[in-house]
């Protein structure tokens, strides 16, 4: 793809729009964005389009919902929305790639570090009937990785975060990768 390309990056629902974030015990859909602020405003500057995925927990249970693990959202019910989410996430990435004489390039896709779906490398899982964080992708990244390498798709997938410090780090990986 040449310099020329248009740029964009598909992203976690959440990462534009908070109100589909687990919400459970009271509480409007305001939420603190964080760094994500300043991930959008940097993708603003460089002229990266952002394209919204579907959040899958939303799709199927809204708001409010009990925040739970990669267990406990781990149902052939929810894996089928995020096999749907993945395909047609896939079927864009192809479709952009085939635009116009340049094609527009998908420079990443955003996935949000801590959540069951859409964590990248840090997800909650129960493990020894314990909570922890496990160093591997959620329930929808995990299905989008096996899709993608089904269809021979190559972009990073990269997860933000609003976690301090991991944030920042991930921020700073990202701008590596749009700011040549
Ligand atoms: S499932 Fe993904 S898009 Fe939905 S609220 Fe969680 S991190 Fe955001």
């Amino acid at each position: 793809m040449d310099d020329e390309s248009d740029r964009v990056v598909m992203v976690s629902h959440c990462i534009l729009n908070q109100s589909t974030r687990a919400r459970w015990g009271g509480g409007g859909a305001r939420r603190d964005t964080g760094i994500l602020r300043d991930v959008l405003e940097m993708l603003m500057d460089e002229g990266v389009g952002v394209i919204q995925m579907d959040c899958p927990e939303f799709s199927l249970f809204g708001n409010p919902r009990r925040p739970r693990t990669k267990e406990g959202y781990d149902t052939p019910e929810f894996r089928e929305i995020c096999s749907q989410i993945a395909g047609r996430t896939c079927d864009r990435i192809v479709a952009f790639q085939k635009t116009g004489p340049t094609g527009v390039e998908v420079v990443a896709v955003l996935g949000v570090e801590g959540s069951p779906s859409c964590g990248v490398e840090r997800t909650p899982r129960i493990l020894d009937d314990e909570g922890v964080d496990a160093s591997e992708p959620g329930l929808l990244m995990e299905t989008l990785m096996d899709e993608m390498r089904r269809m021979g798709i190559e972009t990073p997938i990269m997860g933000m975060s609003l976690r301090e410090g991991e944030g920042e780090e991930r921020l700073r990986a990202l701008k590596a990768l749009i700011i040549p």
